[in-house]
């Protein structure tokens, strides 16, 4: 069934990817209500309804839901208990189940190596002799993760050297943790797939995703890499939302290896920071398609109409930038609304786009970046 123009979607979480979410509602026709615990964030801003509670008050929560006709997610941390309560009342997309797989690493690997996907190798870590066991089975360099509620390399240790082990232990919380070994990767790419209502299933071209300081910086798309690899790591993405049975979108990040193999690092059942992209090169962006997969419309073909190079806007230096990224004639710019630019803070985007199939390479990119405005 199909939610008609004027009905409401609930979207937990408020920041940027809510804020992108519901901007692609109002233009499909929908209202969104938003569930957060800060009031006047970046999704709120541009939404008609908002409950301003913590994820675990289970009386805004019951009230929210009572309140909009579909619920879905911008942020996927919602304890257990809350989205037990929410299904029980809404539809929830995606449900529950994925949800659950994508917030516990060692939850995640197992269904992924079950699905027959590759990963990095990995051991479950659950005390400091099971670390000295893992280590001895992956070998150095290794990356020590917590399995619940990390991101932009948050709660992540590398071990270089034995010696590492019992410090990176102590200081990694929540336990259990899980040692991975390290993967000398080529490049990093992900893939943003949607699944319908009605099991359509819709991927994004594969994108290169370059970081610094452990947060995204650029998104190159499509990523500059033979075909068939990109036509395998669409393939994976697929694999993914089929298994899960996914109604919604999500992100599947993977490592190139050297030899050109691919391994996935993570899934994240949402609208993907490396997804941004589409709003400007694709007729149907990742946020559109989000929503029409979780309000029962069709999803139509995931298809660029241009390359693009997206650049994350990140902390009090990125802003200042702002005034000269709005006078660089050919950049796309995007402000998340948020007041303060704390370091390390996700503040906003621009996109370059480039005719489709002419991505220029490193120089090219570099100088489609310059600022000549301000
Ligand atoms: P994650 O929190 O798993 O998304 O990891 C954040 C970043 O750390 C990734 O984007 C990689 O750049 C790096 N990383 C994570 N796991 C590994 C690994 N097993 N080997 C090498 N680099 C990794």
């Amino acid at each position: 069934m199909s939610l008609k123009p004027g009905a409401v979607i609930g979207i937990i979480g408020g920041g940027q990817l809510g804020r992108m979410s519901a901007m692609a509602a109002a233009r499909l026709g929908y209202s969104c209500h938003i569930f957060s615990p800060e009031a006047g964030g970046p999704a709120s801003q541009v939404a008609a309804f908002s409950t301003v509670a913590d994820y675990t008050d289970h009386a805004a929560l019951r009230a929210f839901a009572e309140a909009v006709d579909v619920i879905t997610f911008e942020f996927e941390n919602v304890p257990a208990e809350g989205l037990e309560l929410l299904e029980r009342l809404k539809p929830v997309h995606p449900g529950a189940r994925i949800l659950a797989v994508s917030q516990d690493r060692l939850l995640e690997k197992q269904f992924l190596n079950d699905a027959g996907i590759a990963t990095a190798p990995w051991v479950a870590v659950h005390d400091e002799a099971g670390l000295a066991a893992a280590v001895q089975a992956l070998g150095l360099p290794a990356v020590l993760k917590t399995t619940r509620l990390g991101y932009d390399g948050k709660g992540q240790a590398m071990l270089r050297a034995a010696d590492d082990a019992t410090a990176a232990f102590a200081a990694l919380a929540p336990k259990p943790l899980v040692l991975e070994g390290f993967v000398d990767f080529a490049a990093e790419i992900s893939v943003m797939v949607a699944r319908g209502a009605d099991g359509t299933v819709v991927a994004f071209d594969a994108v290169e995703n370059r970081h610094k300081h452990h947060i995204l910086d650029l998104t190159l798309a499509p990523a500059p890499l033979p075909l068939d690899l990109l036509e395998e790591a669409g393939a994976i993405a697929r694999t993914v939302a089929e298994k899960l049975e996914l109604v919604g979108l999500l992100g599947v990040e993977m490592f190139v290896t050297a030899t050109g193999g691919l391994l996935v690092n993570e899934i994240a059942p949402r609208p993907h920071n490396s997804g941004h992209w589409t709003i400007d090169a694709c007729p149907c962006s990742q946020f559109e398609m989000h929503i029409r997969a979780v309000a029962g419309l069709p999803l139509p073909p995931a298809v660029r109409h241009s390359d693009a190079v997206m650049k994350n806007l990140v902390g009090p230096e990125d802003m200042a930038l702002w005034p000269q990224i709005l006078a660089t004639p050919g950049l796309i710019p995007h402000h998340y609304g948020k007041a303060e630019a704390r370091p390390g803070r996700k503040m906003g985007h621009f996109t370059r786009l480039f005719p489709k199939g002419g991505l220029p390479g490193e120089f090219g990119i570099e100088d489609g970046l310059r600022l000549t405005g301000g």
